[in-house]
C-alpha cells in the first residue's frame, strides 16, 4: 500500500519535473536541447505525417559557442521578432504565442488546395496570401504545380489536435513528437503554409524534399518573402524535423537575407557573429 502511495508520488513529482522541463524560460533556449529531443520535433498534425528521427549535424557543444542564450541578446535588433503582429515573429518552442492570439488580417489565399472545404487552413495574413499567390503564379510558369495543404490553425485547434494525440499515445512527451503544443505552431501567426505536389500524392513527408517542385521553391520562394522554415541538419537549432513542406511567409528582406546566408530564422537572429 505504502509502496504504491510512494510510486504514485514519484509519478506525480516526475510529472511535475517534466511539465516544468517543457516551460523553460528563455534563458534556456538552445543550449538546452538535447539529443533526445531532436527525435520528437513536428509541428504537423495530420495523423498520417510520421516524422523520422533526425540527427543535426552541428556538434552540441559548437552550438552553445555560436549562439547568445538570451532572448533579449539577438544580434539583428532592428527585427521585431517577438512582435506578434509583425510578419518577422518569431514563434517556436522557445517563443509560444498567446492563447487568444489571432491575426486580425486573416483572409482566404487564393491558390489549388489538396481539398475543397471552406475552413480555416485555408487562411493567412493578407499580405502573406498575397505574396504566395504570386509565388503560385510564377511557379505554374515555370511548370512547377503547387497545391496548398494547411495554413491557418487557431489556438484552440491545436489544443484539441494536441490533446487527441496526447489520449492517443499515451503522454503529453509522446504526443509532442507529431504535434506541437498549443501555442508553439507557426500556423497560428497565419504566415505559414503546408504545401506539395501530386508527384508525392500530394502528401506532407520528406519525399517532398526530392521533388522538382521543391528544388524551385528551394531557391525561389524567398524573391516572395518565404522561407522553407525547417532544414536538413538544422534540426536541433529549430527544434523540428527536418519539413520541406512548410514555407514561411517573413517578407523578401528578411527571406533573401536568410537564403542568401543559408541560415535558418533563429540562426541568424542569435547566431554570434
Ligand atoms: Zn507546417
Amino acid at each position: 500500500m505504502f509502496k504504491k502511495a510512494f510510486l504514485l508520488l514519484l509519478a506525480l513529482t516526475l510529472t511535475i519535473l517534466t511539465l516544468t522541463a517543457c516551460n523553460s524560460t528563455e534563458s534556456e533556449l538552445y543550449a538546452q536541447q538535447k539529443q533526445e529531443e531532436q527525435s520528437s520535433q513536428t509541428e504537423e498534425l495530420d495523423p498520417a505525417i510520421s516524422p523520422e528521427p533526425n540527427n543535426g549535424t552541428l556538434p552540441e557543444s559548437e552550438i552553445e559557442d555560436n549562439f547568445l542564450l538570451e532572448i533579449g541578446e539577438a544580434t539583428k535588433e532592428t527585427i521585431a521578432y517577438k512582435d506578434t503582429e509583425s510578419v518577422a515573429v518569431l514563434v517556436n518552442k522557445q517563443n509560444s504565442l498567446p492563447a487568444d492570439y489571432v491575426p486580425s488580417d486573416l483572409v482566404y489565399v487564393d491558390i489549388p488546395f489538396t481539398f475543397s472545404e471552406k475552413v480555416e487552413k485555408r487562411m493567412m495574413r493578407k499580405e502573406a496570401a498575397e505574396k504566395l499567390e504570386e509565388l503560385f503564379v510564377a511557379a505554374k510558369e515555370e511548370n512547377v504545380v503547387l497545391y496548398g495543404v494547411s495554413g491557418y490553425r487557431s489556438y484552440q485547434t491545436q489544443k484539441s489536435l494536441f490533446a487527441y494525440f496526447v489520449q492517443r499515445d499515451g503522454s503529453e512527451e509522446k504526443a509532442n513528437q507529431i504535434s506541437a503544443r498549443p501555442g508553439e505552431s507557426e500556423h497560428q501567426t497565419g504566415l505559414a503554409m503546408d504545401v506539395s505536389c501530386q508527384s508525392v500524392n500530394f502528401g506532407l513527408n520528406e519525399n517532398f524534399g526530392d521533388t522538382a517542385e521543391y528544388a524551385w521553391l528551394k531557391d525561389n520562394a524567398h524573391h516572395f518573402g518565404y522561407i522553407v522554415r525547417y532544414q536538413k541538419g538544422k534540426e536541433h537549432i529549430t527544434g523540428y524535423s527536418y519539413e520541406p513542406w512548410h514555407l514561411r511567409y517573413v517578407g523578401v528582406e528578411l527571406a533573401t537575407a536568410l537564403y542568401e546566408q543559408d541560415l535558418t530564422y533563429e540562426e541568424y537572429l542569435f547566431l554570434k557573429i
